[in-house]
């Protein structure tokens, strides 16, 4: 056989993939069905500004492994995350912490905003089991009701009540004066964008774009001993069992004859009414200085088939099914699924990245 892996998806799984096995001696063909490597972390660059096409992506990890891996294809600049939410005009710092708190009800102790959530949080009495009583046990009503009701019913296109409790968590709560949006102990942009990332990774790797490995290629192919699979389980299937679902984007650029538009990289609107969830802004991602700006709104939509899946929705309904695929690829002895959707999570990078080395390691070592 011409190769030992066919790696189907060049996003980040089957980037550091490739790399790790190219290393190892291995010869590697990657193939993409979009015109661009990188998958969802693809910037397009314009005016000096790199734009982050498929939504924002901050790299954060608590994973000092992860970090000098990827440090090993850009230096990363000192970018910390901290989102602004307008709620129909009125401003809040994110995550919830003491700036918030601090505005929501002019307080300012910790013992202040204690006293509130915990008087507030006594509507749920019972173990939180879906978003909104998750949300209500961890800030009370009137966070809930300003900045997450609103913002979470666009983004799933569900209600709170329907939406799994995880989900929430992703968000830090603090008593603390920090508007840094992640807890991890390593934040930044890579300097240069994340293409330089991508493409260092798949130097010298045979790559294939405007290939869908679905299309291009059999099951029972003869051109690589193993294939790794990046795409969505259920579509690898054929969808035999059914449809996986997914949230869909749709994003709205503009360029701007203006030097700062709205003084943040990026912007929450966190009401009901617009039909957008937030707008970045990408020059603030790396301190940018041109006299023009790029700002993308993001709109979550109903995902269709044929659309590019972003989101996973991981609740009871879907995760059965997905348990069903994963026995069918548990059955498949030479694929490898991986990444977002290959195991329909909600993976951010530096798990994606956790997850491909754990493969490599036990694959390749
Ligand atoms: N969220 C919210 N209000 C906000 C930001 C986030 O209620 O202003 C909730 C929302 O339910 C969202 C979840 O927190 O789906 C996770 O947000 P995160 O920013 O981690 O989402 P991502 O950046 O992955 O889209």
């Amino acid at each position: 056989m011409k190769y030992d892996y066919l790696i189907a998806g060049s996003g980040l799984f089957g980037s550091v993939f490739a790399h790790e096995a190219k290393k190892q001696g291995k010869k590697c063909l990657v193939v993409d069905r979009r015109n661009h490597i990188g998958g969802n972390i693809y910037c397009e660059h314009k005016d000096g500004i790199n734009i982050h096409k498929y939504g924002a992506h901050i790299f954060h990890t608590s994973n000092k492994k992860v970090w000098d891996y990827v440090n090993q294809f850009a230096e990363f600049n000192n970018y910390i995350n901290s989102p602004v939410a307008n709620y129909n005009g009125e401003i809040y710092n994110l995550p919830f912490n003491m700036n918030t708190f601090s505005k929501m009800w002019g307080i300012s102790t910790p013992q202040q905003a204690e006293a509130i959530i915990n008087e507030q949080k006594q509507a749920i009495t019972n173990q939180p089991k879906n978003l909104e009583e998750q949300a209500i046990s961890l800030v009370g009503t009137d966070i809930y009701t300003k900045l997450i009701k609103g913002y979470t019913e666009k983004q799933w296109g569900r209600k709170c009540t329907e939406l799994p409790a995880f989900i929430i968590k992703r968000l830090p709560v603090r008593y603390t004066y920090d508007n840094n949006y992640f807890n991890d102990r390593y934040q930044g942009i890579p300097i240069g964008g994340y293409n330089k990332i991508i493409e260092k990774m798949l130097e010298g790797i045979d790559v294939e774009l405007n290939c869908d490995y679905n299309i291009c290629f059999d099951k029972d192919q003869k051109i690589a001993e193993k294939v790794i699979y990046t795409g969505a389980i259920d579509e690898y299937f054929n969808y035999q069992l059914g449809h996986l679902e997914y949230r869909g984007l749709k994003f709205e650029t503009e360029r701007l004859e203006q030097e700062n538009y709205q003084g943040v990289a990026v912007m929450n609107f966190t009401d009901s009414k617009r039909p957008y969830t937030r707008i970045i802004e990408h020059k603030h991602f790396e301190f940018g200085k041109q006299p023009v700006t790029y700002i993308t709104k993001e709109y979550p939509q109903d995902w269709k088939l044929g659309e590019e899946a972003y989101y996973p929705v991981n609740d009871d309904k879907n995760q059965e099914l997905y348990v069903k695929y994963k026995e069918l690829a548990d059955k498949e002895k030479n694929v490898i699924f991986g990444g977002r959707l290959g195991e329909y999570k909600y993976y951010d990078m530096d798990k994606v990245i956790e997850s491909a080395l754990n493969i490599v390691e036990s694959e390749l070592d």
